[in-house]
């Protein structure tokens, strides 16, 4: 099978890509290197067009002989999409319609996406279900939806197959701490391996279903290679719930340090607990068992002391 990553390049790309070559695939990316990293994906036998999923052209060659396609490319961070909304807007809302229009002149007829837990923002309800109603906090969480949304609808505008996953608090190796923007799990780990008090936004009550990149990896390989498609957004977690002060203390088990804690403000957008019904997920992917957060803990912290 062939595979176009788009934003392969990035955290979560460049473990799926790993994964695919492991599996016996051929692995395409396309990444513009503005938040991921050439050394990610350094030494693996892959074509990589460092170009944009805006460009037509780019595009058109990126998804030439592909089976299907992984889009991850976006840009991150909520308070990101705060600053700069059009940024964020054009590289996720129309950087995923300028992937699916590729895709769909090529004929290539099975496309995955990368929608957010954020999309559900001020709904208060837990665990969340894909059919709760959705209300994002941020220009971030509103081009997820797009994220999600176009693809649904070109499965019934042209009868294209795909899965919208939504995506929570995805962790592991090669998700980079030390940038303005980056996830509580590696600035915490980089935090405490490095001497640093652990920055907590808020009083550390916020939650989130923490789900290993490996696990969310598995799933998407499956999906193209079951070739599944869904008529709805599908949450990818497990149905967990950590407070960041819980999460303080299995970093803390997990490397053998002792940390210290330093509250900040809570940020604008962030939304307050967030924890997945996963009954959708199962009944599509009933072999997948996630990594519990313990041992993906300890993995991640192995590869920031490798880092070091
Ligand atoms: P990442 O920033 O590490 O990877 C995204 C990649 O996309 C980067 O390599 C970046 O250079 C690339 N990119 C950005 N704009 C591009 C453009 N215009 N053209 C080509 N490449 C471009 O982020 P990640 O954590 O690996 O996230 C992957 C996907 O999953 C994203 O769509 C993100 O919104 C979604 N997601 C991630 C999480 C998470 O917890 N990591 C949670 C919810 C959703």
């Amino acid at each position: 099978m062939h595979l176009l990553i788009t934003g392969g390049a990035g955290f979560i790309g460049s473990n799926l890509a790993r994964l695919a070559l492991t599996n016996g695939h051929q692995v395409t990316v396309i990444d513009d290197l503005s938040t991921g990293y050439e050394e990610n994906v350094a030494g693996l036998d892959i074509a990589l067009i460092r170009d944009s999923i805006l460009s037509p052209e780019a595009m058109a060659r990126a998804v030439r002989g592909v089976d299907s396609v992984v889009h991850l490319a976006a840009l991150g961070s909520v308070p990101r999409s705060i600053k700069d909304p059009m940024a964020t807007h054009a590289a996720n809302a129309t950087g995923t319609l300028s992937v699916l229009e590729a895709a769909r002149a090529a004929g290539v007829g099975h496309v995955l996406v990368a929608s957010s837990s954020s999309v559900y923002g001020l709904n208060p309800a837990l665990p969340k279900s894909e059919r709760e109603w959705v209300r994002p906090m941020s220009p971030y969480a509103v081009t997820k939806l797009a994220t999600e949304q176009y693809p649904l609808a070109y499965q019934q505008s042209y009868g294209m197959e795909s899965v919208a996953f939504r995506f929570f608090n995805v962790y592991g190796p090669r998700q980079r701490a030390g940038h303005v923007y980056a996830a509580v799990i590696p600035t915490f780990i980089d935090a405490l391996l490095n001497g640093q008090p652990l920055p907590i936004n808020g009083d550390g009550s916020n939650s989130r279903d923490f789900t290993y990149v490996g696990t969310v990896c598995r799933v998407l390989l499956d999906a193209c290679e079951r070739r599944v498609s869904h008529p709805e957004p599908v949450n990818l977690a497990f149905g967990t719930n950590t407070a960041l002060t819980e999460l303080v203390e299995m970093i803390e088990s997990a490397s053998g340090l002792k940390a210290e804690v330093v509250h900040r403000e809570p940020r604008p957008g962030d939304v307050k607990h967030s924890q997945a019904d996963n009954a959708v997920l199962r009944s599509l992917f009933p072999d997948i068992s996630p990594v519990p957060l313990e041992r993906g803990l300890a993995e991640t912290v192995t590869w920031f002391k490798e880092m070091q």
